[in-house]
């Protein structure tokens, strides 16, 4: 069976634009803090970042938009990243 052109599309949750799944990095929330899922398997709420800039405004959390991506009710998300 033939894949689809573009197969799912997320949004970047710092920047707000569209790309291909595959071009974003995942991130899940694991004990009130956001872990980058590097193979896409983790269960749990996703949010999705386009590249490293974004991923950079992720880690500061800039406008909020890992706790709005997360909705914990006002408490801060804050970004693990891997090593
Ligand atoms: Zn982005």
């Amino acid at each position: 069976m033939a894949e689809k052109p573009f197969g799912p599309v997320r949004t970047c949750i710092v920047c707000r634009k569209k790309y291909p799944k595959r071009d974003l990095v995942r991130l899940v929330l694991r004990d009130g803090a956001a872990v980058v899922d590097s193979r896409q398997k983790m269960s749990g709420r996703g949010a999705y970042v386009c590249g490293s800039r974004c991923m950079e405004k992720a880690a500061m959390n800039v406008k909020g938009c890992l706790d709005r991506a997360f909705r914990l009710g006002g408490k801060p998300v804050r970004l693990e990243m891997p090593d």
